[in-house]
């Protein structure tokens, strides 16, 4: 089933930059998207666009479709809130509240009303053990969120976005700030979270993307060169761009 159906759209940011070009793309349910490609290429905006952070002033014109279990999300009238909590998003850099590990999961939930005790608690575990941090966290709850180290952090912020059961995952560069072994941990939590959700990614380089992904998208300055199963796109590019690419002629 396709989750996410992005149909002739094209961004421009208010400075003029023309940073998507067009873009068709059908995302299915239940698997690892990576958005490949080099800097500059519209990987961040892409993302950005499908739980409409691009909002920000900083946005000229959108033109095309970009539709999610056939709900138009470039709809002005769309109720952005909760588009929020239908697709939720981890950023590069984790970015705990200063507040204690249990209250930075439950955070979302008490925001949305949430006064529950074992609700929330109940809602706390789930999250924490779906991002993988439970078994290292469930004595030292109250401790401070930033007594964590940074792949703890980052799975912190996953088990935050989690906790309030969005359908989609959206994660830009989320090992970036991470050693092997922290990155690790995070690739193997998305390969489990991807059987109850729909995850798309812009991998923090192409092996990551390699190891984890099911389907690639190759961005290249703001156009989609190629779309297809990972296997297809690290084995038998049909584009020579996406060739070079992959075979790091160029970065
Ligand atoms: P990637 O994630 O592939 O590195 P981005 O989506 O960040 O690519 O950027 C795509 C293009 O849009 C680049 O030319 C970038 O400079 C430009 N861009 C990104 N954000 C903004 C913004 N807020 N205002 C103007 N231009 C932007």
């Amino acid at each position: 089933m396709d989750k996410i159906i992005v149909e002739h759209f094209s961004l421009t940011y208010s400075d003029g930059t023309e940073s998507l070009f067009d873009i068709n793309l059908r995302i299915p349910a239940n698997q690892i998207t990576a958005l490949i490609g080099p800097s500059g290429g519209g990987k961040s905006t892409f993302l950005r666009i499908l739980n409409r952070l691009n909002d920000l002033a900083d946005v000229k014109k959108v033109t095309g479709k970009v539709l999610i279990d056939n709900i138009d999300v470039l709809d002005p009238d769309l109720d952005v809130i909760e588009l929020r909590r239908k697709v939720g998003i981890v950023f590069s850099r984790p970015l705990p509240l200063p507040l204690s590990i249990f209250q930075n999961v439950a955070y979302g939930l008490e925001l949305a009303g949430e006064k529950n005790k074992s609700v929330l608690n109940d809602a706390v575990e789930r999250a924490l053990r779906l991002a993988e941090l439970w078994d290292e966290v469930n004595d030292r709850l109250h401790d401070p969120a930033n007594s964590l180290s940074g792949g703890q952090q980052q799975r912190l912020c996953l088990a935050r976005t989690l906790a309030l059961e969005p359908e989609i995952i959206l994660l830009d560069e989320p090992t970036s700030a991470l050693d092997p072994l922290a990155t690790a941990r995070i690739e193997n939590s998305l390969t489990e979270l991807k059987k109850q959700y729909t995850i798309v990614v812009a991998p923090h380089n192409t092996q990551q993307a390699a190891r984890i992904a099911d389907f690639v998208a190759f961005f290249l300055q703001g156009k989609l060169i190629e779309f297809s199963s990972a296997d297809k796109i690290f084995t038998k590019p049909v584009d020579q761009r996406t060739q070079d690419y992959i075979s790091g002629k160029f970065g």
